[in-house]
């Protein structure tokens, strides 16, 4: 599988306490399984069609803009990629706490929805489905595209694995031209959330691709949360060997 990513996102940087580390944990989990290819940042345009100026303006003053533009970027190829084969976008910051105006938890720009609304503005899709299963509720996706009649966003809540896998393979849809999942691994058994075990993400990736081949649509996810790096890298694998199945 392709993986997007680029050495940029090993640097350390401010307003990062939780992150050091783990995209390197990821890449000693995958390299030699996996093809990667380097992140290009995304346009100015496209940011701002998920965030207002002053947001964008916001992110320049705290010295983030050209990591968060990077990662956005990257979302984007692994979104645009996903309509041919499945694609996993390695990057940092995350995104799905970055509302159109504002943004916490390490996010900046909203990777998901900048990726999501530029395959739409550009006539790639007509339908949408977030799959978002990192611990914490994906509020600025749901800000963002919440309202959008053209996509449909599902933040799992469940603390039974088992019903957790249930409820995913229920609300994924039959009909989207592509899923896009918000992959943070912090809900791990040996991470934050305590819930889901590493097979648990290959079973995710195995249903996310059975929805989109019975579409006929595609498939990609991105890097959200997952802080314990000694499980997360063997997590994303995971998933991506899920995705291709
Ligand atoms: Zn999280």
């Amino acid at each position: 599988m392709k993986v997007i990513s680029h050495k940029a996102f090993l640097e350390p940087y401010r307003l990062d306490s939780a992150a050091g580390g783990r995209i390197e944990a990821v890449i000693e989990a995958i390299k030699g399984r996996v093809e990667f290819i380097d992140a290009i940042p995304a346009d100015e345009e496209d940011i701002l069609a998920c965030h207002t100026g002053s947001h964008v303006d916001y992110v320049r003053g705290q010295k983030m803009y050209d990591l968060a533009s990077l990662a956005a970027g990257g979302a984007i190829q692994a979104a645009f990629n996903g309509l041919e084969e499945p694609c996993f976008a390695l990057i940092r910051p995350p995104g799905h706490h970055a509302s159109a105006d504002t943004s916490w938890g390490f996010c900046f720009f909203n990777n998901m929805a900048i990726a999501i609304s530029k395959l739409k503005r550009e006539n790639r899709i007509k339908k949408a489905f977030i799959l978002d299963f990192d611990l914490h509720f994906g509020d600025g996706t749901v800000e963002i595209l919440g309202n959008s009649s053209y996509v449909a966003i599902y933040n799992p809540d469940e603390y039974d694995p088992n019903r957790y896998l249930k409820h995913v393979e229920e609300m994924l849809p039959d009909d989207a031209d592509i899923i896009g999942i918000s992959a943070g691994f912090d809900n791990h058994k040996e991470d934050w959330g305590g819930v889901l075990s590493t097979d648990d993400y290959r079973e995710i990736g195995r249903m996310v691709r059975k929805a989109s081949r019975k579409s006929g649509g595609g498939c990609f996810a991105i890097l959200e949360g997952g802080y314990n790096q000694r499980v997360l890298g063997q997590n994303v694998m995971a998933l991506i060997e899920g995705l291709e199945g």
